[in-house]
């Protein structure tokens, strides 16, 4: 008999026969004997639906009112299923993220969570009730609502599981694991059967939605068993693992991330000075506006270009703030574009090995794919395209990376066989 905390998304819960199919499924692991915690998202479309009417009623509103009306979705799921399964006689019951209560700071928006109380729970899990908590919302010291952030239901579960000492965390998707890069885009993705929490975290980071980057952090820093599987389908799904596999089977790269959601902002002809970054950028970051990638080249006649990546919703504001500061710098002029995508590669065995990122570049250089900017960390290599160029990208990189393939079968993309 375990505790584990079980985590369903916005399609799993979509409608009213998907949460009956997935009361059954619970009511089957309490009949194994396992106290279950259940965290649900709102049905699928509604928060982007929550969020279009609130921008109807303002185009900016206030963060606060906008996490009090977004926290409404999973509100409605919450108390869906625990009338499904009522309506299989297993005994439940629903919480919302403040009556748990899940305490957060006061980022609305992108709260982060400080502590969860378990009282509540521990409670009803004793007298033999099934616990239904809405994901993605908290409360803050002031008592307000706050919530996550986008894809934040998966860090309700993962901060439940460390905070009530699962025995495992598992997430419930549309997919039947973690795949070698998004199966949407490439029909070949295989699915892992383990993927370290650090590969995880880059994965998350440079855009594979599958889990909320703050849950990957949160699992490795409590050691949470954590494992990502498929709502309606049987299977392993994949485990997120603190070890790293035996040398030999254990790829150079294990996925191929993308991000969408960039736009990029450069400042040509900027007086080479100290200072000047400063003065591009902090503007920016006043503004509440997060930077990405920044790239500044080398001086020629006592100027450089300066660029950087934004989240594209904040690219019209980014573009207003920069075209200010090009002139307070008597900058030669300003451009920007929102049609680019980042591309990565992301994997542990890039540690050891050479030639990693020059492959990746000689794949897109065949498929006449230009490289706008480059980034690399220990174990990631990312480069910025035109976002028309995504699929073309991400499929050859996949081909030339051997993704396709059992790791068994790689001639190269294997841990003992590159360089
Ligand atoms: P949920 O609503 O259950 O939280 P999400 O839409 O947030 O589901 O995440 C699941 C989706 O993540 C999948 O449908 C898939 O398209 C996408 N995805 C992106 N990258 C990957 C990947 N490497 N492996 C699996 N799924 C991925
Ligand atoms: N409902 C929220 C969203 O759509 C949170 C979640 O699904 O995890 O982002
Ligand atoms: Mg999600």
């Amino acid at each position: 008999m375990a505790l584990i905390v079980q985590k369903f998304g916005g399609t799993s819960v979509g409608t009213v026969d998907r949460i009956q199919e997935i009361a059954k499924k619970i009511k089957r692991f309490r009949g194994e004997g396992h106290d279950i915690v259940v965290v649900v998202s709102a049905m699928s479309g509604e928060t982007n639906r929550l969020l279009a009417l609130a921008e109807e009623m303002q185009s900016q509103p206030k963060p606060e009112e906008l996490d009090v009306i977004l926290s409404t979705g999973e509100q409605v799921t919450i108390a869906l299923l625990a009338m499904a399964l009522e309506n299989l006689s297993c005994p439940a019951r629903s919480y919302t993220g403040w009556q748990v209560a899940v305490r957060t700071d006061s980022h609305h928006g992108k709260a982060r969570i400080q502590e969860i109380d378990t009282h509540a729970i521990l409670k009803d899990l004793a007298e033999g009730r099934v616990v239904v908590v809405a994901g993605f919302q908290g409360i803050d010291g002031e008592g307000r609502i706050t919530t996550l952030g986008r894809g934040g239901s998966d860090t309700t579960a993962v901060a439940l599981a460390a905070a009530l000492n699962a025995d495992e965390c598992q997430i419930y998707t549309d997919v039947d694991g973690v795949y070698t890069t998004d199966p949407r885009i490439v029909e070949s993705a295989r699915r892992l059967d383990k993927i370290t929490f650090e590969e995880m975290l880059e994965m998350a980071s440079l855009g594979s939605r599958v889990l909320q980057i703050r849950a990957v952090e949160f699992a490795g820093k409590y050691q949470v068993n954590l494992r990502v599987l498929h709502s309606f389908q049987d299977g392993p799904g994949t485990l997120i693992t603190l070890e790293e596999q035996t040398e030999m089977e254990h790829p150079v790269i294990s996925g191929i991330a993308f991000n969408r959601d960039e736009a990029k902002l450069t400042i040509k002809g900027v007086p080479d000075i100290p200072g000047v970054a400063s003065r591009i950028l902090g503007p920016v970051s006043r503004a509440n506006i997060e930077v990405d990638m920044i790239v500044q080249n080398v001086s020629a006649d006592q100027t450089t270009d300066f660029t950087f990546t934004v989240h594209r919703n904040d690219y019209q504001r980014a573009l207003e703030i920069v075209s200010q500061t090009c002139k307070s710098l008597g900058a030669r002029e300003f451009d920007g574009d929102n049609k680019i995508t980042k591309v990565s590669i992301v994997g542990v065995g890039m540690r050891s090995h050479a030639g990693v990122a020059t492959k990746m570049f000689e794949t897109l250089a065949a498929e006449g794919i230009n490289i706008q900017i480059i980034s690399t960390s220990e174990i990631k290599v990312s480069v910025v395209i035109q976002e028309k160029y995504l699929e073309l990208a991400v499929r050859a990189l996949h081909s030339a990376f051997e993704l396709d393939q059992d790791v068994a079968l790689r001639t190269e993309n294997r841990i003992g066989k590159l360089d």
